[in-house]
């Protein structure tokens, strides 16, 4: 009999974790891998939607496309999850496995922000960034603000990118003098484990004038006094606001009995949740990294291996060291990078590399 492995989202970490067992089961493998949508496109290609650099079919990856032995790709809704019986149900069918693994990425609550969907934008969904390629070009004066709703949010350096990445669309637009860019954090700093890249990102931004209010979240957009409140209270009126949404788990994760407070918590050896045989990883979980891609990549590695010992019947001794490299878009053409250490030392470490053009073509390779 066939190994049957059911893996719950096609993204980073669910794409990555099939390429390994496909590769290293082949033809005894039987695992299908269900997502509602059809395609898959990096996180941040959004930025390059947003900004008009790219036409969003360009981005999007057709799951068509994908053609791996012993694998099936079924384009359903998943409905529910039965971790004890290792059971999912979506919109067409019903699924077991011998194995599950959870790649539900995280989900946005737009509405924990009043006034948001009528006053506001979000660029962290790919709808929202095709919809502000013609917000943004009619912002020619006044003031912007990116703005954090809350966090975690995904990929912690994009907020930084977008404010940075409109200083350039406004140069070009040759209106900048006539705008203001505030950018709202909740952290201190623009990226918390590495202070160097922070510094940087600090730096970047009091050369371009863009003004950082650290340790403030938006609470609420006043859509008729285009006014954004923020938790302390403090009233910051904009003309273009462009947010980043709360992150919550799906809900058909939330309703499960695979979540607490909120995500999925996991092994950090194995990635293997409460339940035997189901892992989880990336986005979905709460095992202490950044919701970013990098990150369910790395996790997807680890909890392939953990998998292929169970299959073979292996002593499995590896774990999950929360290390990744993240690029971060410094305007110019120019990329920076981070790579980050998380679960090594007693406290996450950054390693900053200046931006340059060299790195910007190292994540061109990336992507
Ligand atoms: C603006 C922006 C910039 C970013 N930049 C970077 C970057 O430079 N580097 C980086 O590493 N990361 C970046 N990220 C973050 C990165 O995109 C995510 O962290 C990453 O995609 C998480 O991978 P995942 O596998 O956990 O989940 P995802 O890639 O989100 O995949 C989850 C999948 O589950 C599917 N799904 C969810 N619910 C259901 C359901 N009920 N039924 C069926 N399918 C379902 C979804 O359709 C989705 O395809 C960025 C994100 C944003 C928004």
């Amino acid at each position: 009999m066939k190994f049957r492995v059911l893996v719950l989202g096609a993204g980073f970490g669910g794409l990555e974790l099939t390429t390994i067992l496909s590769e290293k089961i082949g033809n005894d493998l039987d695992l299908t891998i269900i997502d509602k949508s059809d395609s898959f496109y990096f996180g941040f290609s959004k930025l390059d939607v947003m900004f008009g650099n790219k036409p969003p079919h360009s981005v999007r990856i057709p799951y068509s496309s994908i053609s791996k032995q012993g694998v099936v790709f079924r384009q359903e809704n998943i409905t529910s999850i039965d971790p004890l019986h290792k059971r999912v149900t979506t919109d067409k069918n019903s699924y077991e496995g011998d194995v599950v693994v959870v790649a539900l990425g995280a989900d946005y609550d737009i509405q924990a922000t009043p006034g948001l969907a009528e006053g506001g934008n979000e660029f962290y969904s790919l709808e929202g960034a095709i919809k502000l390629r013609d917000v943004i070009p009619q912002f020619r004066k006044g003031n912007a603000i990116v703005g954090v709703a809350a966090a975690p949010f995904k990929c912690p350096p994009a907020p930084s990118e977008a404010a940075l990445l409109l200083h350039d669309h406004l140069v070009r637009s040759g209106v900048r003098a006539a705008c203001e860019i505030g950018l709202v954090m909740p952290w201190a700093t623009p990226i918390p484990p590495s202070p160097d890249s922070s510094t940087a990102l600090l730096k970047a931004f009091e050369e371009r004038n863009i003004h950082f209010i650290p340790k403030k979240a938006v609470r609420v957009i006043d859509a008729i006094r285009k006014v954004a409140k923020l938790d302390d209270g403090t009233e910051m009126p904009f003309d273009l606001f462009l947010g980043v949404p709360t992150h919550v788990a799906p809900q058909v994760v939330l309703e499960s009995p695979l979540a607490e407070n909120g995500w999925i918590p996991v092994n950090r050896n194995d990635l293997q949740t409460k339940f035997p045989g189901i892992y989880a990883i990336g986005d979905v979980t709460s095992v202490g990294t950044p919701k970013a891609g990098v990150f369910a990549e790395g996790a997807a590695k680890v909890a392939a291996e953990a998998i292929l010992a169970s299959y073979h019947r292996a002593n499995y001794a590896s774990s999950y060291k929360g290390t990744g490299q993240c690029y971060v878009e410094f305007g110019e053409g120019k990329v920076g990078r981070v790579d980050v250490d998380f679960f090594s030392g007693p406290s996450p470490r950054g390693t900053h590399t200046d931006a340059s053009e060299e790195i910007a073509i190292e994540k061109e390779h990336f992507g």
